[in-house]
């Protein structure tokens, strides 16, 4: 086992030698698979993996929803990484605030940033700060455990809810929002949040596009899946499909599918009161231009669109001069993620929210990857190919000029500021607990929400 003394030592004894040290920051896809790589191409490279919470996996853990275990299958292959000899996870440190990147840099021969997109884009329209109008950032981070959403305020005693965006955020928050309640209780939801989904009213909700069917975000596997979901029915307009059938033989092949589907299942859209409790109603060409209600939300108004452009898949929407307004008392806007400055001397482009690089380079010595360097779209497997290529490249190109202090250089300034730093060993113990906590309630873990919890577990000596 890879204790902490035995670790420490060995970085002790290497932190002058010249071994090359490359410094990672946030343990989530991009950064455990940008991990594998280098030490697959680099024979001798030592990897710290620094993450802000005491927990790893990022958005593998608090964004992929509770109803997708299989999808969390890839941390079999990041606890592998964790575990290699020449890598060390170190939970607990927020880098920009507990050590700056200039000080890492100093201290690695190469510091590689992919510490994701942690906020989310506004709408900028009036009433977006009314009650019950919620981030689907923060919904998402309630129902999976984020520690600061922990206290979202929403109130689910409403029989109609909004969602802006067709992305596959927004499906999984409708699915969320429309699953029996006994889907989700033997998953990892935390249990705050079924118990107020098992009281909550929402039988309706609107997943409204502000382009057509033809340019929605969410793809062909995950709609099928929520058309299917039980005592559910999925009911579309048939006037927003006008002209579709005809253009499907001129489609690529995963965007004629996802038509040829939401086809499909318009030809069966009816609602059938003996079978179906809940409704989905997926509506395009409309952008919000206003949340209504004095303390809470009344409705949502929206501007109805058309398309400009000439090609299909790229149209633009445009406002016409026609409205229409949806009573709701609860809105979700799922109109993507934002990465943030960490560090003013990365230089950041504020506007495509992403940290300035050339196919992952931003310097001679420091790199990007992940949702933080690409934006915040594309899925895993997205993200492990960014990632590889991006590590490869580090792997390649790292030189030592003088030989670094690493670990050693850095625990000195984390210990200087009483930093409880969380090791893997750490991590498991928490694992451990999440996972009795999850058994007495019969569901796979139960995640621990609180920060000083996680730390005092992870303090406790293991016997
Ligand atoms: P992240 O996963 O966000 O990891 C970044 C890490 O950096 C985090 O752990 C964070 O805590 C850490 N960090 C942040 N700031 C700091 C700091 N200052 N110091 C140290 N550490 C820091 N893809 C799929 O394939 N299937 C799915 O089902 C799926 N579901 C998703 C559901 C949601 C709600 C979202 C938003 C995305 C989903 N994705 C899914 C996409 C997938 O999660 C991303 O492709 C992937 O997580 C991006 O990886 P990343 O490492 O760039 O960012
Ligand atoms: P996304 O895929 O980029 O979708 C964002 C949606 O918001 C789009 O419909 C977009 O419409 C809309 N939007 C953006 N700005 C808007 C505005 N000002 N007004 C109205 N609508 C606006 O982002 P996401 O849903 O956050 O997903 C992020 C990534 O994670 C995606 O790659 C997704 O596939 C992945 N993910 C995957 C899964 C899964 O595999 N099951 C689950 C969740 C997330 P326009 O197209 O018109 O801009």
């Amino acid at each position: 086992m890879k204790t902490n003394i035995v670790f420490d030592f060995i970085r002790q004894l290497s932190s002058k030698s010249l071994v090359p040290k490359v410094c990672i920051v946030g343990a989530g896809p991009a950064g455990f698979y940008a991990a594998q790589q280098i030490i697959k191409v680099s024979g001798d490279a030592q990897i710290d993996i620094l993450e802000r919470l005491p927990v790893p996996y990022g958005l593998v853990r608090y964004g992929v929803a509770p109803d997708h275990p299989e999808v969390k299958n890839v941390i079999t292959t990041f606890n592998k990484t964790a575990k290699h000899p020449r890598v060390q996870f170190l939970g607990n440190i927020n880098v920009g605030h507990d050590v700056s990147v200039q000080k890492l840099r100093e201290n690695y021969d190469a510091v590689l940033l992919s510490y994701g997109a942690e906020q989310d884009r506004l709408l900028n329209i009036p009433g977006e700060n009314l009650g019950n109008v919620i981030s689907g950032r923060n919904f998402v981070g309630w129902y999976n455990g984020l520690p600061w959403a922990r206290d979202l305020k929403i109130n689910l005693d409403q029989e109609e809810a909004v969602i802006i965006g067709q992305g596959n955020v927004a499906i999984d928050i409708a699915r969320i929002l429309l699953s029996p309640v006994d889907k989700l209780k033997t998953t990892d939801i935390t249990s705050y949040s079924l118990e107020q989904l098992s009281r909550s009213k929402v039988r309706k909700v609107w997943l409204v596009g502000r382009r057509g069917p033809l340019q929605t975000a969410f793809t062909t596997a995950e709609l099928r899946e929520i058309t299917k979901l039980e005592k559910c029915k999925t009911l579309w307009r048939s006037e927003d499909f006008t002209g579709i059938r005809a253009i499907l033989p001129n489609l690529a092949r995963p965007r004629r599918r996802l038509s040829e589907l939401m086809l499909q299942s318009l030809e069966h859209s009816s609602f059938d009161e003996t079978r179906h409790v809940k409704e989905l109603r997926p509506i395009f060409l409309r952008s919000p231009i206003e949340f209504t209600g004095s303390d809470s939300l009344k409705s949502v108004k929206f501007a109805i669109n058309k398309l400009e452009g000439g090609d299909l898949l790229k149209q633009r929407a445009e406002a016409t001069q026609d409205f229409e307004e949806i009573p709701c008392g609860l809105a979700l806007r799922s109109i993507g993620y934002k990465s943030v400055p960490i560090d003013q001397t990365v230089p950041f482009d504020s506007k495509s929210g992403r940290i300035v690089n050339s196919s992952g380079k931003v310097d001679e010595t420091l790199y990007a990857a992940g949702w933080v360097a690409t934006g915040p779209t594309g899925v895993i497997l997205t993200t492990m190919n960014n990632a590889f290529q991006i590590g490869g490249l580090i792997a390649k190109e790292i030189k030592i000029n003088e030989a670094k202090n690493g670990w050693v250089g850095l625990k000195e300034i984390l210990d200087k500021k009483g930093v409880q730093v969380v090791h893997y060993e750490d991590w498991e113990k928490i694992d451990k607990e999440e996972i009795e906590r999850g058994k007495a309630v019969g569901k796979p873990r139960e995640k621990i929400v609180n920060i000083s919890e996680m730390l005092e577990i992870a303090s406790k000596s293991s016997n």
